[in-house]
Order: structure tokens, then sequence, then C-alpha cells
């Protein structure tokens, strides 16, 4: 319990955070972090780099850059969307407990209605939740690999990007009403990159 406070610690000692604060810099693989099969990959580590500060009463708050490189997968195509992960956290953690049974309940309720709120139980903060939802936060809801992604054949499921005439519009009269295929043909616009 008397260990000093690790900046590179996933799972924070808060009873260890001294009263003037303490640095955050936690820098770890995708292993490390123990998230569940999730909707993306993560290409090398992931890096959290900030400040752990005390709050007034019970509470912390965490001022902290979050960056890394996630591999999302297109929603049409599956093919590899990267996302690159630069964003700046500004958090506030309460003691759990404190919630409901402490004098003041009601305005901790009320401080806890703000998103940027979350809880710790035991006097330990487990920065992987926090890296998990931040992630989540960042990202898009419907990835693409290009705003002009032309998906995959229903029938056949050929990459329309790379093959677009996989020969299936012939065969079935499912003809591409979009246009874009032969537009991209006649242009000579450029394939997908990736
Ligand atoms: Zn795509
Ligand atoms: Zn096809």
């Amino acid at each position: 319990m008397s260990a000093p406070h690790d900046p590179s610690a996933l799972s924070v000692n808060l009873a260890a955070v001294p009263s003037n604060g303490a640095r955050v810099a936690v820098s770890a693989a995708r292993e490390a972090f123990g998230f569940p099969d999730a909707e993306f990959e993560i290409a090398g580590d992931l890096r959290l780099h900030g400040r752990l500060d005390r709050l007034e009463r019970d509470g912390f708050r965490l001022r902290a850059g979050l960056r890394g490189e996630l591999r999302l997968e297109c929603v049409r195509c599956l093919g590899p969307v990267p996302l690159r992960v630069d964003e700046e956290l500004d958090l506030v953690y309460l003691p759990r407990v404190a919630e409901s049974t402490a004098p003041g309940g009601g305005e901790r309720a009320l401080e806890a209605s703000d998103m940027n709120v979350s809880f710790y139980d035991e006097d330990r903060l487990e920065l992987a939740e926090t890296v998990w939802e931040q992630l989540h936060l960042a990202l898009p809801v419907k990835p693409l690999c290009s705003a002009d992604c032309l998906g995959l054949c229903g029938s056949c499921g050929a990459d329309r990007n790379r093959h677009p005439r996989c020969g299936c519009d012939d065969n079935t009269g499912r003809a591409d009403r979009s246009g874009l295929g032969a537009l991209r043909d006649l242009t000579g616009f450029p394939q997908t990159p990736g």
C-alpha cells in the first residue's frame, strides 16, 4: 500500500497519488489492456500521457492525451480502415461509495450526469477501462475505406473497388444502378488506396 505512484501502471493505486498530483505515462500494447474482442485492431502501442490530480473533495481529475493507431473494417467492402486516435481527455473520477451514502450525495449525482464523470472502487483507477471507453467514443459509426467505396458484389462477393466488373451484372441483370463503377472506368478515377 505504501508503494509510490507508478506513472506507467494501468491500474492506479489512488492512495499513492500525492496531494500535488501525479504523472500518468502509460504506453502499452493491446494485450496489456486486456480488451475483449473488439470491432477494431490496435496497431502498435496505445499511449496515455498526462496528469492525475486530486479534487478538493474525494475524487480525481485526469487530463491526458490518448494516442494510437487503430485499424477498423470498412462496412461496405470489409477492407482495412486506419484510424489515428489523438484525443485530449479531461475526466473526473469519484469514489463509488460516496455516490449514495456520503453527505452531498445529491450534488454528486448531479456531477455524475456529466458524461465525463466515472466512478472508482477501493482506491483503484483502472485506466484500461477509461481507454476502452474513450476509444469507442472516437470510433466512427460506419467506418468507410473511402466515401465512395463500392462495396462487395452481392452475388459473388468480389470487391468492386478492385473488380468493378465481376460479370454478375450481366448474368443476373442486377445492374449497378449507381453507375459509379462505370463512371470510374470511364474517367480512370484512381482505385481506392489501401
Ligand atoms: Zn470499403
Ligand atoms: Zn459479382
